[in-house]
């Protein structure tokens, strides 16, 4: 593919590999020092990279008690007990990179390549929208079909789907970066989230996952996506690595260094931050010296809520159920459901086994939507469709304006729970209903204005009453 990868005339390497080998190495557990980094999180404020290496020395269990005990503390009061809901919708898996964990790269000519037409794409979201899902994130290949101008097309092909009381109210973006005219076209089609993942911030290990040819093989172009992503109007965006390539913590902390680049040159620091697991995928046969174990997995969640705890943290349904179960506490704040990623997976695979040869990589929590939705009840999460910040138009600085004072919690509390009726409403089984509404009367009884209370009852009641969309 002929592309011009010039990077922006100001563009930095920002990830000094010494630096952070040193930090690695020669950082050791310091209880004094890891309780005063506590101290420093319980105040909302956000960690340096060498605060983080602190964290990352901890073995011992006492403190790795206590850096969970801060993390769960932290979620709560910064977001509440909230879990906002979206799904994957795979539009295309042709692709010319060469991505050595990947079930599209280019090699592997076994497997089945496929881009959705504009009438599967409409079944797809009608489908998604009947099961209750409001937020998407679609995902591409790399390819020169998958232009900017055909991904704003696609984006706006969703927001047009409308079937019963359903609609998509947010879509985001995982594509391969773009040029910063690129990255204007599609911000122009009004998506959230444009999502690039590094996969991993070392450089030597990012070569040898990511041969040449194939624009993926330059590192720079990838480390400097986010950085056009903001020269082209963009102020929402969601850095990640595939976590098992490298050593996790050199990986946590290239995802901190990411942070503060994104935060000191234009004002606002990543939406989100994703740390997906290597999973299998079709037709590899990897050895991962580096894979994560669960405990690892643990630990590297709690450290980033610690470590940006404004920045929302994206568990993925790559993770078992069990997994997700263990972890969802300690700092997630975005997960996935109903989760299929066959390209037109939720028309014509729901209830069927996995087809590797059609996917990227294997699903790990393949419940329903709804069982989701009753498993974060019983475990007292508000499930929530809340797409409003986006839409009212907090975000980017001003959504760093309404986070940081904690008035998220006022905003985010009652719309988790109106986007949560109009589930329980509109898709919901009897049970989930049953469970949904128990938790909004008692979520209500916690709002201590009662202005605020009532205010939030009588949007629950028109909502009861057919109404929808009503937010704050
Ligand atoms: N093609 C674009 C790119 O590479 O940025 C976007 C889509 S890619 C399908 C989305 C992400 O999936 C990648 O950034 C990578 O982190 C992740 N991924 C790829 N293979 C995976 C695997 N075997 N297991 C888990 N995640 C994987
Ligand atoms: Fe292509 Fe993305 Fe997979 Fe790499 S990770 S092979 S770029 S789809």
């Amino acid at each position: 593919m002929k592309m011009n990868l010039e990077l922006t005339k100001d563009a930095v390497d920002f990830i000094n590999d010494e630096k952070l080998h040193n930090l690695i190495n020669n950082t050791k557990e310091n209880p004094v020092k890891i309780r005063d980094i506590f101290q420093k999180s319980r105040s909302k404020q956000a960690l340096s990279v060498e605060e983080t290496a602190e964290l990352l020395a901890i073995k011992s269990p006492e403190m790795l008690e206590e850096l969970y005990q801060t993390a769960r503390d932290l979620k709560k009061s910064i977001y509440g007990n909230r879990i906002v809901l979206f799904a994957p919708l795979y539009i295309g898996n042709y692709c010319i990179n060469n991505c050595q964990y990947c079930g599209f790269r280019s090699s592997l000519s076994r497997a089945v390549r496929r881009t959705l037409t504009d009438q599967e794409l409409v079944a797809e979201v009608a489908q998604l929208e009947k099961e209750g899902h409001k937020r998407l994130i679609l995902v591409y290949g790399e390819h020169p079909k998958y232009t900017p101008e055909y991904i704003a097309q696609t984006v706006k092909t969703c927001y047009n789907v409308k079937v019963g009381n359903g609609e998509i109210r947010r879509v985001n973006i995982n594509a391969a970066p773009m040029t910063i005219e690129g990255f204007r076209t599609v911000k122009e089609a009004g998506i959230g989230t444009f999502q690039v993942f590094q996969e991993t911030y070392h450089k030597e290990t990012y070569k040898k996952f990511h041969p040449a040819p194939g624009v993926k093989s330059d590192y720079m172009w990838r480390l400097n996506a986010m950085d056009r992503a903001f020269e082209g109007g963009h102020d929402d965006v969601g850095i990640g690595a595939l976590f098992g390539l490298y050593d996790w913590r050199f990986e946590v902390l290239g995802l901190v260094e990411h942070s503060h680049h994104l935060q000191d040159r234009y004002g606002v620091g990543p939406h989100t931050i994703s740390f997906p697991r290597v999973k299998p995928a079709y037709g590899l046969d990897l050895h991962l010296p580096y894979q994560v174990t669960d405990d690892q997995f643990k630990q590297l969640v709690a450290i980033l809520r610690l470590a940006v705890p404004y920045t929302g943290l994206i568990m993925t349904a790559r993770e078992s159920a069990e997994v997700r179960d263990a972890v969802i506490e300690f700092g997630v704040s975005q997960i996935d459901a109903g989760t299929r990623l066959e390209i037109g997976g939720y028309q014509e695979e729901r209830g069927k086994n996995q087809e590797l040869d059609r996917e990227q990589f294997e699903v790990g929590d393949r419940r329903e939507l709804d069982q989701v939705i009753e498993w974060l009840l019983t475990k007292g999460f508000i499930p929530s469709f809340c797409t409003s910040c986006y839409r009212v138009g907090r975000t980017g600085e001003h959504f760093m304006e309404y986070a940081i004072p904690g008035f998220i919690g006022r905003f985010c509390t009652p719309n988790a729970m109106l986007t949560l009726a109009e589930y329980l409403e509109d898709y919901s089984s009897a049970e989930t209903k049953k469970a949904g509404y128990e938790l909004i009367e008692r979520e209500l009884s916690y709002i201590k204005d009662e202005k605020k209370r009532e205010d939030v009852a009588s949007k629950l009641s028109l909502i009861k009453n057919g109404k929808r969309d009503l937010l704050y």
